[in-house]
C-alpha cells in the first residue's frame, strides 16, 4: 500500500529507530512512547488490522509475539511484566491501519485501559 505509513517505515522510506528486523517484520520505537519501553512490531506484508488476518498468517502471527516475547527480554522487562497490545478499528483506538503490536512495559499498566 503506497500511501501507508508502516509500509513505508518497513520499506525503510522512513527511517526509525529499528530495535529488529527479519524478512517478516520490523520492530522499533513508538514515536509517542506510552510507557518507558514502547516498541511497536509490524509484518512487512500490508495487513490492516488483525481482525483481517486468516489462516494463511497464522505462521506471521506467531513470530510477531515471538518477537515481541524476545524484544521484552532485550528490554529487560520480562522478569516486571508487560503488555502487548494490538487496536482494532475506530473503537479499538487503532490510529494506523497496518497491523501493529504494541509492546509496554517498564512501568505498571492499568485495567482495564481508558
Ligand atoms: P494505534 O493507535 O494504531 O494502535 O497505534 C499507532 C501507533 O503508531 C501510535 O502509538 C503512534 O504513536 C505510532 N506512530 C504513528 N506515527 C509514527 C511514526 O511516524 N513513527 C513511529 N515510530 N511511530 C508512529
Ligand atoms: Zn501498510
Amino acid at each position: 500500500m503506497s500511501d501507508c505509513l508502516f509500509c513505508a517505515i518497513a520499506a525503510g522510506d522512513i527511517s526509525t529507530d529499528r530495535l529488529h528486523e527479519d524478512e517478516h517484520v520490523v520492530a522499533f520505537r513508538d514515536i509517542n512512547p506510552q510507557a518507558p519501553t514502547h516498541v511497536l512490531v509490524i509484518p512487512r506484508e500490508h495487513v490492516a488490522s488483525a481482525a483481517e488476518l486468516t489462516s494463511d498468517h497464522d505462521a506471521l502471527w506467531a513470530h510477531m509475539l515471538h518477537v515481541a516475547q524476545q524484544l521484552a527480554r532485550s528490554e529487560g522487562i520480562d522478569s516486571s511484566g508487560f503488555r502487548i497490545v494490538t487496536n482494532i478499528g475506530h473503537d479499538g483506538g487503532q490510529t494506523v491501519n497496518h497491523l501493529h503490536l504494541h509492546l509496554l512495559g517498564g512501568r505498571p499498566m492499568h485495567w482495564p485501559p481508558g
